[in-house]
Order: C-alpha cells, then sequence, then structure tokens
C-alpha cells in the first residue's frame, strides 16, 4: 500500500469510528436541515466574544441575571481584591448532568477528561429511598495539596485564586493527580470518541464535519490548544478551572448558566452584597473534607 492509500485508508478508518458515536445526532442535524459547515463553525472552539454591556439585576430577577450582573461588578475590581466561589445546592441539583455535558462542549475535553462529574448515590432501603446527586468540580482550595508536589511548577494558584495548569510546562508526571484528595484532575491520553467504532463509511450526512470537529482546537487559558499527537494538552494533567476564559469576557462558567435548578451559583465571595456571600453564611453549608486543611472554594448547601 502507497503512502498516500495509508493516508485515505487512516482517514476512512477515522470516519467510520466516528459515525457510531455520533451518528445519530448528525443525522438530527442532517433532518432539521441543519448545514453541517455552518455547525462546525457554531461548535469550532475560539476565543469568546465579550459579554454585552453592564446589566442591572432587579429583585425577583433570575439568579443568572443577578450573579451576572455581580461578576461584572467583580471585574472592576483589581484581580487579587475578588475571591471567587462556586455554591452548589445539592438540595436543588436533580442529576440531570446538564453541567457536565456543557464543560465537556465549553472545553471540549476528549474520552476520559472530565471536569465536573455529577456522582450518584441512593440513600434509604426501600420503600424509603432517595437519590442524592453530587457535582464535584475542582475546588480551588486555598491551600491546595496538588501545587507543591509539581517537579516543574507547572500548576498553581493564580492571584485570583484560581489553580491553573500550564500546559507548556507540564510533563505529565501525574503527581498532582495523585496529591488531590478530591480526585478533581484527570489525564488527558490523547484519546478521540471515534476511536475502535467501526461504521460504514459514507452513510451519515455530516461525517467530515463530525470528523473535523474532534481534531479542531480547543481553548483555555487565553489561547487556542491543537489536538494533534503528542501536542499540548495531550499527556497532560487536566481539570476545571472555573472556566477562567469565560470569566475574563465577563461570562459565567458554563456549568453556572447551563444549570436547570440553579443549583450552582458562582461569584464574589468579597463582596458582601452578593449571592454567594448570602449562601456560604447560611448555617446550613459544608465543604468537602475541611478536615484537611485544604481549603476549598466550592461550598455546598445541604
Ligand atoms: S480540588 Fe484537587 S486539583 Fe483542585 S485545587 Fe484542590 S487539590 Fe488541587
Ligand atoms: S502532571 Fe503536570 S501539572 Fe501535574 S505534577 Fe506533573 S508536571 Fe505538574
Amino acid at each position: 500500500m502507497s503512502q498516500s492509500d495509508n493516508a485515505t485508508a487512516e482517514k476512512r478508518f477515522d470516519r467510520r469510528d466516528f459515525l457510531k458515536a455520533a451518528g445519530p445526532i448528525v443525522a438530527l442535524l442532517a433532518a432539521w436541515g441543519a448545514d453541517p459547515d455552518r455547525v462546525v463553525e457554531a461548535v469550532a472552539s475560539k476565543a469568546p466574544a465579550r459579554a454585552n454591556a453592564a446589566l442591572e439585576a432587579k429583585p425577583g430577577d433570575d439568579p443568572l441575571i443577578r450573579m451576572q450582573a455581580e461578576l461584572q461588578k467583580a471585574l472592576q475590581k483589581k484581580p487579587g481584591e475578588r475571591r471567587w466561589v462556586m455554591v452548589i445546592d445539592l438540595r436543588k441539583c436533580v442529576g440531570c448532568h446538564a453541567c457536565t455535558i456543557s464543560c465537556v462542549v465549553e472545553n471540549k475535553l476528549p474520552p476520559g477528561v472530565v471536569y465536573r462529574p455529577v456522582f450518584e448515590e441512593e440513600r434509604g432501603v426501600y420503600p424509603n429511598v432517595t437519590r442524592m446527586f453530587t457535582p464535584r468540580p475542582c475546588m480551588q482550595c486555598d491551600n491546595p495539596p496538588c501545587t507543591p508536589v509539581c517537579p516543574v511548577s507547572a500548576t498553581y494558584k493564580n492571584e485570583e485564586g484560581i489553580v491553573q495548569v500550564d500546559y507548556e510546562q507540564c510533563i505529565g508526571c501525574r503527581a498532582c493527580i495523585t496529591a488531590c484528595p478530591y480526585g478533581a484532575r484527570t489525564s488527558d491520553f490523547g484519546y478521540t470518541y471515534t476511536e475502535d467504532t467501526p461504521v460504514a463509511d459514507g452513510l451519515i450526512v455530516g461525517q467530515n464535519v463530525a470528523d473535523d470537529y474532534e481534531r479542531a482546537p480547543n481553548f483555555e487559558y487565553g489561547r487556542q490548544w491543537a489536538r494533534e499527537k503528542h501536542e499540548s494538552p495531550i499527556g497532560n494533567a487536566r481539570k476545571c478551572h472555573f472556566c477562567l476564559h469565560r470569566i475574563k469576557e465577563g461570562m459565567l462558567p458554563a456549568c453556572v448558566s447551563t444549570c436547570i435548578g440553579r443549583a450552582t451559583l458562582f461569584g464574589d465571595a468579597n463582596d458582601p452584597e452578593s449571592l454567594v456571600s448570602e449562601m456560604i453564611h447560611k448555617p446550613n453549608v459544608i465543604r468537602l473534607k475541611e478536615e484537611l486543611g485544604t481549603q476549598p472554594r466550592v461550598y455546598y448547601l445541604i
């Protein structure tokens, strides 16, 4: 087989593989009359657009409007003067996983990399049973055990207190993954959803577009990252960063915007009038594994 034959076979294999996973979605788009080329234009990761002009929240507004307005107010301060926190109301979480999926889409996460899982637990004995759902992003610990173990200082708290990973420095040793007591870090092994899912070629409209989406770069930490062999973030440790790139543009983290139960709140705890300040002073607030001294910035209402 010639080199070009090899390349063609490889291309075909990728496309076939993708169909099994993405076929129904692409077929649905086709059924709706969507132009596949335009769809990829819409989903390709680009630098986010700046949010609209300043908002003013009125009493009775959706909490999203209030949080958006408070976010814009916080952005007027110096970075070190704001304290980003997340509050998750476990009484309101319905376990829909919309936050998990919006995070996957926002950060274009590959298989095996999850920034915001939602854990499910069944409690009680039949017939008196109930289900609990616990979303678990990175806690953005104020005293993070994951940073001092990094041999190359690739992970650190930024001036706003968000724990970042410098993909260009990270050597993929996974020391931080082991050190995190919350299991909030995962390794990017470079997998794609198209792997090992052979499907007959040419059956689904928009197949090329789906292929392109798998290879499109993602946008994190202020820039695009090509998804090519051995290029960062492939091989790196990855974690939730509270959608830093969105915050900087005046937008709430994707999981907050998407939460159908308004169970996830976000804002500046240094603003005494903010919704999150109000919530973290409630008597029913907890933080996970506080006894470890990690000082998480994620609070739970129970
Ligand atoms: S939750 Fe884990 S990864 Fe996130 S800051 Fe804390 S120790 Fe680090
Ligand atoms: S995996 Fe990367 S970020 Fe984590 S400790 Fe190793 S080098 Fe540092």
